[in-house]
């Protein structure tokens, strides 16, 4: 099977490089990615982090583990005939570096993929070969090394890395399980770029090759979704995401495909052993009571997942997992929920930045399973939706689920997945009606009630109550 491979080169014109690659096994090609930036100054820095990267996972346990080597490292030997030497660790700072894992977890949330800052190895900090080794020989590993600029490799790189290499154990030295990230060339070390570098390169090792608009400009490298940015925006995360508002797994040309179509989560997907991971309480039967303490709704998070893992379709509601909470109210109560598009990998119970899914609030009545009585309305920057309103005594449930996917108006062959995590939040107050009298709010947490209500204007409007 012969295999393309579009390689930007430092004055980005395009060279084609061929491999002939009969199985993944043999995986040899090399996907090296443009700068974000350029580096201002003489050279990388040489200094090490005085303290080690804090310990941070996102599914301990998992079958495939994406290690984000913030630590620096001293590599023996050639990469891809090159040699980087001693890396300097990241530079950035802690809140920096928590940033960039958590954007890079969210992205790989809804696979069974552990994305982690502990080294997986178990060799000492300093035993740099016996890590190499390791990292080279375990399947299902893969070391992604975060720190310094692009002068050992190639100037104009933003990020390197070997393809569709991650499921098998190589050789020692074969460097298959070691892929790069350039932090200073990534404006800079900022979170976001590198966590979409990281990801992207992570991506390529998972089989994933580069998405395209091959109907609009055949020659195209990286599909930007024609430049995409601002509230709402989606860019593939195989193309180039960091100017997109979410970067997103995608249906669409690849590079070197000839027009042929690449589904990144069934490709993903298709490494042995890796599956979807989707939280539970899936269906009204099964709905996971909303935790309450008091009149607070403690935050409750899940994944929203594509319903197939053979054909994922990334568009229609229908075409993805639904999660269900119950909640009663004995009385009327005023009853808000925030539902926010990501994972609160930062601080919890807040959503941290960089999410992936678009998602739906809607509320039903336990009578009427069949149509939603209300909706959460989204806030214009389309990262969180806001359910607030009055409702009488009685059973209900909140339904989360996914937008339903993205299909893109540049290219209209491209269709982007709405998959990821999100934050659920709120407050149930009861209410007092007086004889004849105004409401009255009661309970203790009305401050916090007052903070997610975010007042501004007409009840109904803002709840998006469709009847009463
Ligand atoms: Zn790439």
């Amino acid at each position: 099977m012969l295999r393309y491979l579009l390689r930007v080169t430092p004055a980005f014109s395009l060279t084609l490089f061929v491999s002939s690659l009969v199985s993944h096994v043999q995986a040899c090609s090399l996907c090296e990615d443009a700068a974000e930036a350029t580096f201002v100054g003489a050279s990388a820095p040489v200094s090490v982090a005085s303290a080690p990267a804090p310990a941070l996972s996102s599914r301990p346990g998992a079958p495939y583990t994406v290690y984000l080597n913030f630590d620096g490292f001293t590599y023996s030997g050639n990469w891809a005939g090159r040699p980087p030497g001693t890396v300097p660790a990241y530079t950035g700072t802690s809140a920096q570096l928590t940033e960039a894992w958590a954007r890079v977890a969210e992205k790989y949330a809804a696979f069974d993929v552990n994305v982690t800052t502990v080294d997986p190895s178990g060799f000492a900090p300093t035993d740099y070969l016996s890590r190499q080794n390791y990292y080279d020989t375990t399947a299902r590993v893969m070391q992604t090394i975060i720190g310094g600029n692009n002068a050992w490799y190639n100037a104009g790189a933003g990020g390197v890395s070997y393809v569709d290499v991650f499921r098998d154990a190589h050789a020692a030295g074969s460097g298959y399980h070691t892929n790069w990230a350039f932090p200073l060339n990534l404006r800079n070390n900022q979170p976001k770029a590198v966590a979409e570098a990281v990801t992207h390169e992570a991506g390529h090792g998972f089989g994933l090759w580069h998405q395209t608009d091959y109907n609009l400009n055949p020659g195209n490298s990286y599909s930007t979704n024609g430049g995409a940015t601002g509230d709402g925006s989606y860019a593939p995360q195989m193309g180039t995401t960091y100017n997109s508002q979410r970067g997103t797994w995608r249906v669409g040309t690849f590079g070197g495909g000839g027009g042929a179509f690449q589904n990144d989560v069934a490709t993903i997907l298709s490494n042995p052993g890796l599956s979807l991971a989707g939280s539970g309480g899936n269906t009204f039967d099964t709905a996971t009571a909303l935790p309450l303490t008091g009149s607070l709704l403690d935050s409750v998070g899940g994944v929203i997942v594509p319903l197939s893992e053979s054909a994922p379709n990334p568009i229609g509601i229908e075409n993805y997992s639904r999660d269900f909470f119950r909640f009663s109210l004995a009385a009327p109560g005023d009853v808000t929920l925030n539902l926010a598009n990501g994972g609160d990998w930062i601080t919890p119970g807040v959503a941290a930045p960089g999410a992936t899914l678009r998602s739906r609030l809607n509320l039903y009545r336990a009578d009427n399973r069949a149509t939603p009585f209300a909706f959460g309305l989204e806030a214009t920057d389309t990262m969180s939706s806001t359910f607030s309103a009055m409702l009488g005594a009685g059973d209900y449930f909140a339904e989360i689920t996914s937008f339903g996917g993205y299909a893109s108006t540049y290219d209209t062959t491209a269709k982007y997945f709405d998959m990821g995590s999100y934050t659920l939040r709120g407050a149930i107050i009861p209410v007092v009606v007086p004889e004849g009298g105004t409401f009255v709010l009661l309970g203790a947490g009305v401050a916090a009630f007052v903070v997610l209500r975010r007042r501004t204007g007409n009840r109904d409007a803002r709840s998006g109550i469709t009847c009463s």
